[in-house]
């Protein structure tokens, strides 16, 4: 995946308990526009030259922050406390005075926190998760400016790659699971076809973690009876019985049901990812083989469910390449 990243240093600087500084709201979504917006300390601005941005640039986006902070007062050490997986980031701060960013300073006066970095969505990482960044490693000093730009230590790139990279699939995982667990409560006789899927407009739902694309199981249920409860890479491949007598199977959606994904193919094809077209039915080792087989494994399982998929999503009027899939799955 190796994405252009920057490790912001928070709760440093002069800052105490009382007065954090305006890195406060960073990971509070914001109440007007539901976007998240972050303060780089000590004074926002970033270089985002350092981005790959071009100097006539005002912002790149697609960019990976990750936040970290002192594991303790006592020590240079770093431990990563969250990131937005996709931020904006601005060449100049913003004000905030219209997105509601005021808030009251230790002397008593209503502040406006100013920000350069915008956001769909922010995780936190609980300590249990948290990466520690061994500052000597690299250089005692390195967040002394509060900012690390991807490339200055290049061991540290890949050792934040393959960290937040597993963050994400952990989390999709997650979620992945509940959906399991709630389409297997429907029997096959009580599953509802939900008519013209594709063409609704798709749903947002704003979970702890972030939006989320809302998905209704009837469609992954009414994809597994459509598959006739078998694996679609294999129809050999053996499970068990369901509670209603059935082999289990999973429902995956092929195009990854991501806020993204769903935003860009709604935007390019007026479609919802949310459909049975884009449902697969699988075995779980075939599922599991996708989400976290290596590179070369879910190749192999992706085109063989591409080539079997690609006639019925362009019969829906979504029109992606096989390259397409490969690229939204980090496997091209
Ligand atoms: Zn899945
Ligand atoms: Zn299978």
């Amino acid at each position: 995946m190796r994405k252009k990243y920057m490790l912001v240093d928070l709760f440093s600087g002069s800052y105490n308990e009382e007065n954090i500084g305006y890195e406060l709201l960073n990971d509070q979504k914001n109440p007007i526009t539901g976007k998240y917006y972050g303060y780089l300390p000590p004074h926002d601005n970033p270089n985002i030259l350092e981005l790959g941005a071009s100097s006539a640039d005002g912002f790149i986006d697609d960019i990976l922050v990750v936040f970290v902070r002192k594991t303790a007062n006592t020590s240079i050490d770093r431990r990563v406390i969250g990131f937005y997986p996709s931020a904006l980031v601005y060449k100049e701060k913003k004000g905030g005075e219209e997105s509601a960013r005021k808030f009251r300073d230790k002397d008593g006066s209503i502040k406006t926190a100013s920000y350069s970095m915008e956001s769909e969505e922010y995780y936190p990482v609980s300590s249990e998760f948290a990466l520690v960044i061994e500052t000597k490693k690299y250089n005692s000093y390195m967040f002394r400016k509060q900012r690390v730009y991807a490339g200055k230590y290049p061991e540290l790139d890949s050792i934040i790659d393959d960290y937040i990279e597993r963050l994400i699939d952990g989390e999709k995982l997650e979620d992945d699971i509940i959906a399991q667990q709630e389409l297997q409560e429907i029997s096959g006789a009580s599953a509802q076809a939900v008519r013209n899927a594709p063409n609704r407009k798709v749903v947002f739902e704003n979970q702890i973690s972030g939006k989320k694309v809302l998905r209704n199981p009837q469609l992954a249920k009414s994809a597994i009876i459509a598959a006739d409860y078998q694996c679609e890479v294999d129809s050999e491949h053996q499970t068990f019985l369901n509670k209603h007598g059935k082999p289990y199977m999973e429902g995956h959606h092929l195009i990854p049901c991501t806020v993204k994904n769903a935003r860009e193919i709604e935007e390019q094809f007026r479609r919802n990812i949310d459909c049975k077209e884009n449902i697969v039915s699988l075995c779980p080792i075939c599922h599991r083989a996708i989400h976290l087989g290596n590179r070369d494994e879910k190749r192999r399982v992706l085109t063989n469910l591409f080539s079997k998929r690609q006639p019925i999503l362009n019969e829906i009027g979504i029109n992606i390449t096989e390259q397409d899939l490969l690229r939204l799955y980090g496997v091209e």
